[in-house]
């Protein structure tokens, strides 16, 4: 699998602390999207069901994974499949799984019926920038949550009405600043035009 970025400890995507995988890659061009660092060429690793199962394991006391992107679900589905499953043996975490696609568009497909059986909540859609509106954890207004096992069903009303939008910022050992979260467009429009001011490199996820 190709990953792009990954952090073991993330409080703002998804309930929780979590550990958070951007895959690499997305043949989709949504307008306005913030991540055009996982895109084709941008810098990545490639790490197997094993290896990414293996990262996971040393992240203490997350109470899940989100997978984030570029798009999760053009990664090998049977790899994907693996990999959850191995991570979801170790303790009982949750998946949460952002995919461009909607979910009807996946259901069509056996493989990927297998890799939707392991993700607790899929939040699914393109990114649209007019309905951007700032709900917490969604690009964007027709961007549902998929409830698509108990974990979190009974917290459905409160996650479609939270607006609450929080982000986190980090700088790494290569002077890059790294954003984690759903920033609104404002946010990201003012904090670029005043980086490439001062010509400081930036990754946005
Ligand atoms: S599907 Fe997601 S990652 Fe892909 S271009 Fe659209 S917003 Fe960006």
């Amino acid at each position: 699998m190709q990953i792009a970025r990954k952090k073991s400890h993330c409080k703002v995507l998804g309930p929780g602390l979590r550990s958070v995988i951007w895959f690499h890659g997305c043949c989709r061009k949504c307008p306005g999207c913030i991540a055009d660092t996982m895109n084709e060429t941008a810098e990545h690793e490639t790490l197997s069901a094993e290896e990414l199962a293996g990262w996971v394991s040393a992240s203490k006391d997350i109470e899940g994974i989100t997978l984030s992107g570029g798009e999760p679900l053009m990664q090998p589905l049977d790899e994907l499949a693996e990999f959850l499953t191995l991570a979801k043996q170790q303790s009982n975490l949750s998946v949460l799984c952002y995919t461009g696609y909607t979910l009807e568009e996946l259901q069509d497909n056996r493989e990927m019926q297998d890799v939707l059986l392991l993700i607790d909540v899929l939040i699914d859609g393109e990114y649209r920038q007019g309905l951007d509106n700032g709900q917490r954890w969604r690009g964007s207004g027709n961007q549902r949550f998929h409830f698509l096992t108990p974990r979190y069903r009974n917290e459905a009303d409160e996650w479609y009405i939270a607006s609450e939008r929080q982000i986190e910022i980090e700088l790494d050992m290569n002077g890059k600043l790294l954003i984690s979260g759903v920033p609104s467009k404002d946010f990201i429009d003012k904090l670029t035009t005043e980086l490439q001011r001062r010509e400081i490199n930036v990754d946005f996820s």
